[in-house]
């Protein structure tokens, strides 16, 4: 073999994948040049765009060749950040919004391109610690004390997830108690709840829809009855599952009976505050939280409540031992990385062992504008809400929901004639083809109702007022149609 000349050509071929540094520079130069130009176009553009059905930039193979930058991005821009909903419009006002906090994007940069590993201490002392700290910074702010921990998800559908698991072995459920296990939630728990259960292995636990108040929140005294109930009938409860700002209305259980009654029984309480627990950060949300940290485990998402981009969640536990024994492993060629005096480190609390180095993209937003921007933040989002909610309970021929916990609202317009649920859906569809702003829609109650979520940092006042002028004008124009 001579190896001199098999190295020669594979190392040149295979050096293309280290541009130097005047071609990195080129690459940022388009890169950033693109940002730009999308983020000052957000003002004065669309928030949804119907999907054309196809796109045929998107067909070309993934070959042999190259492809310049520029071809690349502009490939970006028609078929992937054209079609569908802007997430980083202040105009998007549906489901729940996510954000998209400008110097996350920044972290993320510098994590990918340093590439440290944050999942164990012994690789990347400082990643692992940075990921601690924002972790006991949430504990923190739900109002748990030492012993408290937790791990940074993508998502607030892993962390539910990790919060179940480790409900289930902390109560020691195994695969023959299933069957006489009860769980339970209400109708408002977000699906990823029953995906969590299903993943988790705990689909065929009994699992009790407890009925709610007028206002979408888990009745207390009917829960407490139904677990004695349960309890006298030999089953085993051992999990409630509330919700700390529903998704469909933002509706927040009452944290503190729940949480009494979980004590008083020996359940773990397992509180999904994905979208609603950063608002403990604001006055006007702290109080409607009182009472979170009564729960064993908590989920929020920094990628709903502080305005990151999609990729971060976070699961909370009262007590990390916990959390860490549901999530234990041991490999052999992991024996390098133990380091007994640090504690935990994040691949011991986490079902993830490689993993993004999350903690830069929290971090750095967090240090760089300090806690007060995003304090008023939230707090314009709930007061926005309370003024979308006056404004359109003053709105000839709408019907609003209750009052908002936080800061979504329900509303439906009835018309004169009748068909009520078919006036919204051709009302919510005038919406999406404008596009300005997005709404979506739910069924409460069995009525098609309209929603809408504010959470994204950039929607403000005007957002809210475009979209009222829009549905008073529109829902006039459609019933005098009918008419
Ligand atoms: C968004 C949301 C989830 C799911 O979180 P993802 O981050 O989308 O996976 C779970 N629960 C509630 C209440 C939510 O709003």
């Amino acid at each position: 073999m001579d190896w001199k000349q098999k190295f020669e050509s594979l190392e040149r071929i295979s050096r293309q994948l280290e541009p130097d540094a005047q071609a990195r520079a080129a690459l940022s130069h388009h890169a950033l040049d693109y940002a730009e130009s999308f983020l000052e176009a957000l003002p004065d553009g669309l928030t949804y765009v119907e999907d054309a059905g196809r796109s045929e930039l998107l067909d070309g193979q993934i070959g042999e060749s190259a492809t310049g930058m520029e071809e690349l991005l502009q490939i970006l821009e028609t078929a992937v950040d054209t079609p569908g909903i802007n997430p980083a419009s202040g105009g998007h006002l549906g489901y729940i919004p996510g954000g998209g906090i400008y110097p996350a994007a920044i972290g993320d940069y510098l994590a990918d391109v340093c590439n440290r590993y944050s999942g164990v201490h012994f690789a990347s002392p400082g990643a692992a610690r940075m990921e601690n700290q924002l972790v006991a910074w949430m504990a923190g702010l739900v109002g748990y004390s030492d012993g408290a921990g937790g791990d940074l998800t993508s998502g607030g559908s892993i962390a539910n997830l990790s919060g179940i698991v480790t409900a289930r072995d902390a109560m020691a459920i195994r695969a023959g108690d299933i069957d006489n296990s009860c769980i339970y939630m209400t109708r408002q728990a977000h699906h990823c709840v029953d995906k969590s259960l299903r993943v988790a292995g705990l689909e065929e636990c009994k699992i009790r829809i407890v009925p709610m108040d007028q206002r979408h929140r888990m009745d207390d005294s009917l829960l407490d009855e139904m677990i004695s109930a349960d309890q006298s009938h030999g089953f085993n409860p051992w999990l409630i599952v509330a919700s700390a700002g529903t998704t469909d209305t933002g509706a927040i259980d009452p944290m503190l009976k729940i949480g009494a009654i979980a004590r008083a029984r020996n359940l773990w309480l397992h509180v999904d505050a994905a979208y609603g627990g950063f608002f403990v950060l604001c006055e006007e949300g702290r109080d409607a939280l009182k009472g979170l940290e009564q729960a064993d485990s908590i989920v929020m998402d920094p990628h709903k409540g502080l305005f990151l981009p999609y990729g971060t969640g976070a699961v909370l536990v009262k007590d990390v031992d916990l959390l860490a024994r549901a999530h234990s492993y041991q490999a052999d060629y992991m024996q390098d990385a133990k380091d007994r005096d640090f504690g935990y480190s994040p691949a011991d609390l986490s079902v993830e062992l490689s993993r993004p180095f999350r903690g830069l993209r929290l971090w750095l937003p967090l240090k760089l504008f300090g806690l007060e921007a995003f304090r008023a933040a939230l707090s314009e989002k709930i007061w926005l809400a309370r003024y979308c909610h006056e404004q359109l309970s003053n709105m000839a021929g709408f019907e609003t929901g209750h009052f908002p916990d936080l800061s979504v609202v329900t509303f439906r317009y009835v018309p004169a004639g009748g068909a009520a649920d078919e006036f919204n859906r051709r009302l919510l569809k005038a919406v999406h083809n404008d596009g300005k702003v997005f709404i979506s829609s739910t069924m409460l109650n069995g009525d098609f109702t309209l929603r809408v979520a504010i959470l994204h940092f950039r929607t403000h006042k005007a957002e809210v007022d475009y979209l009222l002028a829009f549905l008073k004008k529109t829902a006039g124009e459609l019933d005098a149609g009918n008419a």
